[in-house]
Formats: C-alpha cells, structure tokens, sequence
C-alpha cells in the first residue's frame, strides 16, 4: 500500500471549483484562495472563494431541487440505493480520498484512512440501511379522532464543517440529512476542502439527482456568514469552534430564525484511578487519545487527571510514550502523529506551550517545533504537569499538547474534571464497577468512556453538553435534527 501512496502523493491537482446545482463553476467574482500544504508548506492547488452571491445561487439550487421532489419524494429504498452507491464509491476511491486530505490537512495516513473514507462510507451505510426503518406515529388520541405524526424532511440543510476530519464530519451531517430527503449545502473549511470536493463529484456519478449537495468553498467570514444569515436555509449544522458557534445563533436571531446544531470545542477530562486494570495500557491509550492527529480532534483527552498516589509514576509512563511515538511524514504509514493542519496554527500550539511555562508548568516533554526543515508544521507531542487555574488546563488548544492534573479521591475528580465550560467528551479509568458508574453519572459530558478512551462507532450518539455545543451527530437520534415532525388531526 505504502507504493500507492508515494504515487498519490505527487499527483498534481487541477484547480477546483464550487458545485452548484450539479455543475462544476468558478466563484462569480472569478476570486480563489491557495491551498497550502501542512506537509511542506508548498501550494497544492487553489480553491474557488465563493462569495455571498455563489451561496445565494447555491442555496436556489438546493430548494429547487427539494421543491421538484426527485430525492425529497423518492421512496426511502430509491435513496437508500443512491447513498449505498455513495458509500460504495467512497471504499473504490479510499486510498485516493485518504491521501488527496492528508496533503491538505495533514492527519497521518493510519488514521485519515479509517477515520475518513472509511468512516465517511460506513456513515452513509448507516443512513442508507436505515431510512427505510424510521416509521411515523399513531397517537394515542380519543377513538372518534386519528391522531398521525408525520416525519418530513426540513428542507434545505446547511452544513459548515472544520478542517480536522472533513470526511467524517461532513458524512456525519450529510448522510442523514440527504437520507431524510433533504436538500444539502454544504461549506467546507478553507484548510480542507478537497476531498468534500471528490465526494460530491462521487455523489453525482452515484445517482444524486442535481441541486441535491451543493459545495461552496471559501472563507468562513464570508460564505460562511452568507450561508449563517441566508432567509432560506431551514437548518444549519456546524462543527467547529465556539466563537463561530456564538455568530451562527446570532446570523438566525437576525435572519429567519433557522435552527441551529452546533457540535463546538472540549476539554476533555480522561481521569484516572489507582486502581485502573492496567497503568501501562490506561498511559498508551491516554497518550493515543491526545497525540493522533497532533491533538486536532474534538474529543481529544487534553486534561489527564490522575490519582495522587500514582501521579509521578503514570505522567512519567505517558510522557515516555508521548516521546517514542513516530512522528512526521504524514503519508508514511507508520507515523503515528502527522502535521499541524496550518502554520496558523502550529504558532498557536506553540505559543500555548511558551504561555505554560512562563505561568510555572512543569514540562515532562516536547514543547518545540520540529522537521522545520521540510517545510511543513510538525510539533512534538508534548506534556504539561499543570494547576487547575492555569491556561492550559482551561483553554482548548485543539494541538498536541496534554494538561496533567493530580487528584485526591472521586470527590475532587469529579470538581475538577467538571469545572469547565466545555463538556463533550471524558474518561474514567477503573476496576471499580460502582465507580465506574457513578463517575459516569457524574461527569457532564456527552460521553464518558471506561477503561479506554476515544472507542465509538455510528450506533452511538456525538454531542455536547455545556458550551460544547447541542444536537446530535451519529445513530439514529442524528435524524432529529433533518426531520420535521407534522401532526395530522383527523376527526372520524
Ligand atoms: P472554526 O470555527 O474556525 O471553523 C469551522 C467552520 O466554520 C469552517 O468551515 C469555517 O470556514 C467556518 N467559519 C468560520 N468563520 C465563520 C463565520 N463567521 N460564519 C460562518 N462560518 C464560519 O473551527 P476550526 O478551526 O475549523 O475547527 C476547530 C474547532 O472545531 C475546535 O474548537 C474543535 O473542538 C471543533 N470541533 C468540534 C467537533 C465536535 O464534533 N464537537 C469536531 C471537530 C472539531
């Protein structure tokens, strides 16, 4: 596989364009933005950056699309064909798909290819097999009424997605939306645009009829906002970063009151006992939950919270992991933690590194920019032994860097791993059952793992609780947010 790869991986790209109403054109003010590559800082390629009036024209083709009723009206089993079709496109072209979004966003190709288009094509697997399985309601009304609940599709979905795993979270909003019968828009980030770009060209060659997914590309503060603030978009459905999250809820305040699912930031807590099964596996696993893809993944175990009386012994067994993982080449498949999706970024990693020490954090390991020489944005996985009012065990960084924190007892875990804005992922590692159970109870967060971190597959709901976020993403309960409820009240 590794040779396919090194063939791929000088491929070089066509400008791209947006897809609106089933072609592929230009922004109407000709405007486009490079694309520059993590792995070597060079250009890649460019994309097109779509302005208010690209979106505007987008967001006419989705609705024309629902309101002729080709895929909105279709029978369940008539999409369900189109989207395995997707899905099955989407395992044809993995390691293409895999390796066009490690050059663009960098991720290690171990992990981009399960993580990307091999989650992306079982997510729509999922949605495919179960849309015909989502049935309405009778109610239980008096006998001389008939009560119906109808399921309906919103209408148009926006969906605006971050550069960390594109694939996986678009499939994550696209799949149910367009599963529901809905009509798509979605937005990519400016740091990872391409492989959304190839699926929606897949989606195409698998039957979806015209106008169904359109891609704008482009900056976030202007197609972005256009989309956020457009009268005729029914749902929008975000991941990415609170900041952004705040502005989306205030673009529908002040547009058409269109509902809002934002999927937003954590801080982690992945807290440790004495008296976890096994420290050696509990320190791989925890180093893992924050070090693969350069700790750019929402769910990242960024706050290591550790018993007292195993502090020193377990921050030294993560840190000495932290150090021997393989770090560099992203397309090589044995690195174990890739790039910095931007240079933008890997100055914010470091600076958080740099404001750590200066408040008194004790480094175990990294800290410095690494392979600069090759061009790209590499950093060493690095660990922080820190105090609860410090940056770093408040702010998210979304980069490669670990907060350890001791505790004394499941009281104080619980006060320190919940005194956080944020609750969207969490850990607990233990061979006490009832504990495990009343640490689950206890931490507010929308998923707590036990004895692993970071485990998950499309059977189980994503979201957060707190500033992390609301809705849904994954399972079933994913469909509530791309179907109306409509009630028919029948007098007999
Ligand atoms: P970001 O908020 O900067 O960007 C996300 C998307 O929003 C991009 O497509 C961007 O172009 C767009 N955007 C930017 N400004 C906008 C505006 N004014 N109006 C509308 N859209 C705008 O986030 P990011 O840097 O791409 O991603 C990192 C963040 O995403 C982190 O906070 C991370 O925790 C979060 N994230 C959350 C999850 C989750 O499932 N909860 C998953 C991955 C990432």
């Amino acid at each position: 596989m590794q040779d396919k790869i090194d063939l791929l991986r000088h491929q070089t790209l066509e400008p791209q364009s947006l897809f609106i109403g089933g072609d592929w054109m230009q922004a109407r003010s000709g405007a486009t933005m490079g694309v520059i590559s993590p792995l070597d800082g060079r250009r890649l390629t460019t994309i097109a950056d779509a302005g208010a009036e690209d979106v505007d024209l987008a967001v006419k083709a989705a609705r024309s699309a629902f309101d002729k009723g080709g895929w909105s009206k279709a029978t369940p089993v008539e999409r369900k064909k189109v989207l395995m079709k997707i899905a099955d496109l989407i395992d044809k072209h993995a390691l293409e798909l895999a390796v066009l979004g490690v050059r663009d966003n960098g991720t290690e190709i171990s992990m981009a290819l399960k993580a990307e288009p091999g989650s992306a094509a079982s997510t729509f697997r999922y949605y495919a097999e179960a849309i015909d399985k989502v049935y309405g309601e009778i109610a239980p009304t008096a006998a001389n009424v008939l009560g119906l609940i109808h399921r309906e599709p919103v209408g148009v979905v926006a969906a605006i997605v971050p550069w960390n795993f594109p694939m996986m979270i678009g499939a994550w909003k696209i799949a149910p939306a367009l599963a529901a019968g809905n009509s798509v828009v979605l937005k990519p980030a400016e740091g990872a645009s391409l492989t959304l770009l190839r699926l929606a060209a897949l989606c195409a060659e698998a039957g979806l009829p015209e106008g169904v997914l359109n891609v704008v590309t482009g900056r976030g503060a202007v197609s972005g906002e256009a989309l956020g603030l457009h009268m005729d978009i029914d749902v929008l459905a975000f991941t990415g970063s609170g900041p952004v999250g705040r502005r989306l809820l205030e673009y529908s305040a002040r547009s058409n009151l269109k509902r809002v699912y934002l999927e937003l930031g954590g801080k982690s807590p992945n807290i440790v006992f004495a008296d976890a099964p096994d420290l050696d596996q509990a320190a791989k696993v925890s180093a893992y939950g924050i070090f693969r893809n350069s700790g750019q993944v929402c769910v990242a175990g960024s706050r290591l919270l550790v018993e007292k009386s195993v502090h020193a012994e377990f921050s030294q067994k993560v840190a000495s992991f932290a150090a021997s993982m393989k770090l560099g080449d992203p397309l090589d498949l044995k690195t174990e933690a890739g790039a910095i999706s931007s240079e933008i970024q890997l100055m914010k990693d470091l600076s958080y590194a740099e404001q750590a020490l200066a408040e008194g954090a004790h480094l175990l390991t990294g800290g410095k920019r690494i392979l600069e020489e090759t061009g790209g944005y590499f950093m060493q996985p690095t660990v922080f032994d820190v105090e609860p009012s410090m940056t770093l065990a408040r702010e998210e960084v979304f980069g490669p860097i670990l907060s350890i924190l001791p505790f004394d007892g499941e009281e104080e875990a619980l006060r320190i791993a919940n005194a956080t804005e944020y609750g969207l992922a969490s850990a607990v590692w233990t061979s006490n059952l009832s504990r495990a159970h009343r640490m689950v109870r206890g931490v507010k967060a929308g998923v707590v793992h036990v004895n692993t971190y970071g485990g998950s597959d499309n059977t189980v709901p994503l979201g957060g609780v707190k500033q992390s976020g609301n809705g849904h993403d994954k399972s079933l309960h994913a469909f509530d947010k791309y179907i109306d409820l409509k009630t028919a009240w029948i007098q007999l």
